[in-house]
């Protein structure tokens, strides 16, 4: 099928190369033409784990195209749209610019019977409002939402857990779920059933399909990400009382993660959470539920966002009180920079939020990472920042383990580390390392919520 996907940032590059990859002929579109001059040269823009390989190929077959230039989007059956839902400068709402850009230079050129397919993330309302200016062009507006993890993205594009596809006033089905057995047979004049054919590989492998209203399809993404946020700052929240009562936050939640109702993923107390999506999403959530008159309903969101950002404090803390004498003119060495691992993405990240707080607290501050050092420079000229893992490491006072990149957690032994610093302090912000192996190599070793 021919598709078009509208913004190539992490989530449209991967989604545009996927697609290829799948079959389908795609042109992705974007307003940034040093991205797409990147992407049309089979150059990720970005760290992704797998792009390269599915984008070149795309390119060499001749299914995947890039431009800036929105006309070339005519003839696609489905147009994707991944513009960013960036949250507002002044304020928690998530700002719509983009997806409005896009859609009103996309209408023009839109056949009667294509599909707009919206894969940002929105807040629920906004589908309902879009509505009418793509059907006036006899195109009809679903809601495709994305679920894709960074460092996981290309694997979970083509090969998804579920997918949701929104459609305006379509009766109910039941429990909503196809079981994907007509999807070859389909007349493909039912949107859902258009995406159905889309997402045919993944559907025929038993990937759930579940059509659902717009505004249902909506909350579900904003919904998932706050369920997300709300397990991580809660095993934040037992880390702040395990640190005032000597209890071991990693214990108790291998010990409560047993219970298959509560489940041991996303159980992981440390600096928190953050990147382009959860610290976002939550707060644009929180700011719709007020419009709607229905704050109250997530106002937990807010403490959920206020643990979350008080244990960047907590890690900061822990590296001034290690010294005697406070952190000023200190070397603290933080290792990781991305809001997660096998990522380059900084955005919002909890990891470069410690560096900076650091530094302003007058300590000399390193930063490495194994691979978003480009976009912190960028971003924060002013700390300093060194390639090399060891030579990041040498005549450091301290060390902050910020992102729990293998480099660090697996592959940085504390003999060799010990071997290279001043000083043997580390704080362990995501609760990663072997706390006995480094004591025992004679670090100074602190943990988040453990003694
Ligand atoms: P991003 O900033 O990496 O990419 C957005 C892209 O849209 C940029 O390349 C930008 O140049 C482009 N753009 C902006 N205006 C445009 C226009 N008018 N026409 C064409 N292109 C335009 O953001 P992202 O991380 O890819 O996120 C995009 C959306 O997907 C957001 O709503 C986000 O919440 C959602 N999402 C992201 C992820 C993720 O892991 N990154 C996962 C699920 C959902």
């Amino acid at each position: 099928m021919r598709l078009s996907v509208i913004g190539c940032g992490y989530l449209g590059a991967v989604h545009s190369a996927a697609m290829a990859s799948i079959g389908h002929e795609v042109i992705g579109i974007d307003v940034d033409a040093r991205k797409i001059a990147s992407l049309s040269a089979g150059e990720a823009p970005f760290f992704e784990p797998g792009l390269p390989e599915i984008l070149s190929e795309g390119i060499a077959s001749g299914n995947l195209r890039f431009t800036t230039d929105m006309a070339e989007a005519k003839g696609a059956k489905v147009h994707f749209i991944g513009v960013g839902t960036p949250q507002q400068a002044d304020g928690y709402a998530a700002d719509l610019t983009y997806v409005n850009a896009a859609v009103d230079a996309l209408l023009p050129y839109l056949n009667p019977g294509d599909i707009v397919a919206g894969k940002s993330t929105v807040p629920v309302g906004t589908a309902a409002e879009l509505a009418p200016r793509i059907e006036a062009a006899g195109a009809t507006l679903v809601w495709n939402p994305e679920f894709l993890r960074e460092g996981w993205a290309v694997q979970d594009t083509i090969d998804p857990d579920r997918l949701v596809v929104g459609v305006a006033s379509r009766p109910s089905t039941g429990s909503g779920i196809d079981d994907g057995s007509d999807a070859s047979t389909s007349s493909a004049t039912d949107p859902a059933e258009v995406l159905r054919e889309v997402y045919h590989p993944a559907i025929a492998k038993g990937t759930p399909f579940i059509v659902t209203d717009l505004a249902t399809a909506e909350l579900v993404k904003v919904s998932a990400n706050a369920f997300l946020a709300t397990k991580i700052s809660f095993i934040n929240a037992m880390a702040e009382i395990a640190e005032v009562t000597g209890a071991d936050v990693t214990q108790l939640a291998d010990a409560i993660g047993h219970d298959v109702r509560i489940g041991r993923r996303f159980l992981g107390a440390g600096i928190g959470f953050g990147g382009g999506c959860l610290p976002k999403d939550i707060r644009a959530f929180s700011a719709r539920a007020e419009e709607l008159g229905r704050g109250e309903s997530v106002s937990f969101l807010r403490e959920i966002d206020a643990i979350n950002l008080r244990r960047r404090e907590r890690a900061v803390h822990l590296v001034v009180s290690a010294f005697d004498d406070g952190v000023v003119g200190k070397k603290v060495t933080v290792l990781g920079a991305a809001f997660k691992p096998h990522s380059d993405d900084i955005r919002d990240s909890p990891a470069l939020d410690v560096a900076v707080r650091l530094k302003g607290l007058g300590a000399e501050v390193t930063v490495t990472d194994p691979e978003a050092l480009e976009n912190a420079r960028r971003q924060h000229p002013q700390l300093n920042y060194v390639d090399d893992r060891d030579e990041a490491l040498r005549g450091a006072d301290a060390v902050v383990v910020v992102t729990e990149w293998d480099e660090y957690r697996r592959q940085l032994s504390p003999e060799h580390a010990a071997s290279l610093v001043a000083g043997t302090i580390v704080v362990d912000g995501r609760n990663c390392l072997d706390a006995s192996a480094w004591r025992a190599a004679g670090w100074t070793y602190y943990g988040m919520g453990r003694p």
